[in-house]
């Protein structure tokens, strides 16, 4: 099912930038020499790291496009470097080009949209198999019938569709529109920043092959740009493996450790737990209990007061403020425990989907949707004199929550709110 509500800027923000880049910086009358041969060896070099990243990560998919990307780029190279050095095009020029425009949409398409499913040496050897047998084909057909495969490619098939702006052969549109297509369904379904970088790349190449004879670094510089955002989409990817949550989204534990070595002199911690989860799981099933994790999680997020929330593990999350006191963060969190309390989830139940229809018809009016909420108990220190590291004010807070789920759960308590509240007492006496 679509997740729409899954797409988001931030997958698209760094390509755009990458590209946009790339299209100023393509569009420069002239380079120094420093960027001229940056963006000369720039494309090997990323061919090289990049595919060192994406094999070290099982990412065959993004090393199959820089493979493909960078064929595309060697033999433009070449014709553009025979071009630039002579002031003629090479006989096989045309051909080439136009063998590049229908080969990069159709390669790029199928790599960006064959999901890696099988073993990963088998997906090698299936990917490369196809490189190979495509290669072969267009170099065979190229060197025997160089006549007659330029007169297919550069047939114009539809000439009430060409329009004067189509600076590739005609049947070079149509593929990117395909591929575009494919991709745009590929990203709307799973929307994860690999797969923006790989719509947004297309675009990319779509835009540099007009450009390769015209500007005189189009080639170089975009062919670059696109490779950069598809290493850049693995590592974003891979950051974000290591460092968040795969279940709500949040922050991890790993995330939570970096920022404890981060706070400054006056921070607040706050622990929270779900009340009664294993009962929850008991009763609704596991599934139900990972949607009302998510739910939760999407509460604890919206916290204000300048607080950040971390899954610590299982069904605890931890909320950081950094800079604020203990009296400061206490309206924002019961305002989050209220927000969890007012939460209805609704369920529909899939063990009580009717049979058949007759089952169907009988049970059509009754309410099917059952909903549900949880409570959260929630502990809370600061950094004081007695509690100076991260972990002290982590374990107080621990200690605040054992008071809370002790005081009945669903609700918010504070490390030492006893002893001082004790000590108001004695001292109004
Ligand atoms: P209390 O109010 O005292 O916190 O009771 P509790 O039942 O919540 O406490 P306990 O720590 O005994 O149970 C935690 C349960 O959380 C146990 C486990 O089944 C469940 N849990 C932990 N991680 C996950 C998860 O990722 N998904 C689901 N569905 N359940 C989880
Ligand atoms: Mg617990
Ligand atoms: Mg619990």
């Amino acid at each position: 099912m679509p997740r729409f509500a899954a797409v988001r800027l931030t997958h698209f923000l760094p390509t755009v930038l990458l590209l946009a880049a790339g299209w100023l910086i393509a569009r420069l009358p002239a380079l120094s020499e420093f960027f001229t041969s940056l963006f000369n060896v720039l494309p090997t070099l990323l061919l090289l790291l990049g595919g060192a990243l994406c094999l070290v990560y099982g990412r065959q998919r993004e090393l199959f496009l820089l493979v493909v990307i960078y064929l595309g780029y060697y033999l433009l190279d070449t014709q553009v470097d025979h071009y630039r050095a002579t002031g003629k095009i090479r006989d096989d020029a045309a051909l080439v080009f136009h063998l590049a425009s229908l080969l990069l949409p159709l390669l790029y398409g199928l790599y960006a949209a064959w999901q890696e499913r099988t073993h990963l040496a088998q997906d090698l050897i299936a990917r490369g198999a196809v490189l190979l047998a495509v290669g072969a084909v267009a170099v065979g057909l190229a060197q025997r019938y160089p006549g007659a495969l330029l007169a297919w490619v550069a047939e114009v098939r539809w000439p009430s569709l060409h329009g004067d702006w189509m600076s590739l052969v005609q049947l070079a549109y149509p593929l990117f529109a395909l591929a575009f297509i494919l991709l745009l369904v590929q990203y709307l379904r799973q929307p994860r920043p690999l797969h923006a970088a790989q719509l947004l790349g297309l675009l990319g190449l779509l835009w540099m092959l007009p450009h390769v004879f015209l500007l005189p670094h189009g080639l170089n510089v975009m062919s670059s740009q696109v490779m950069l955002v598809l290493v850049a989409a693995v590592a974003h990817e891979a950051y974000h493996m290591a460092f968040r949550d795969e279940l709500t989204g949040l922050p991890g534990r790993r995330a939570l450790n970096e920022r404890l070595q981060r706070l400054g002199r006056n921070y607040v911690i706050a622990m929270a737990d779900v009340d009664h989860f294993k009962r929850f799981n008991d009763t609704h099933g596991h599934d139900v209990g990972d949607q009302v994790l998510r739910l939760v999680a999407s509460q604890l997020r919206k916290v204000r007061g300048g607080g950040r929330a971390y899954r610590y593990g299982g069904e605890e999350f931890t909320l950081v403020f950094s800079g604020k006191t203990l009296e400061e963060c206490l309206p924002h969190l019961e305002a989050v425990r209220q927000a969890v309390e007012n939460y209805q989830l609704q369920l529909r139940d899939k063990g009580s989907r009717p049979k058949n229809d007759r089952q169907g018809r009988q049970r059509r009016g009754a309410a099917t949707a059952t909903s549900v909420s949880v409570t959260m108990s929630f502990g809370v220190a600061e950094r004081q004199q007695e509690q100076r590291s991260p972990e002290e004010v982590i374990k107080a807070a621990d200690q605040a929550l054992y008071s809370a789920k002790s005081a009945g759960r669903n609700c918010v308590r504070a490390h030492g709110q006893n002893r001082r509240g004790a000590v108001r007492v004695a001292g109004a006496e």
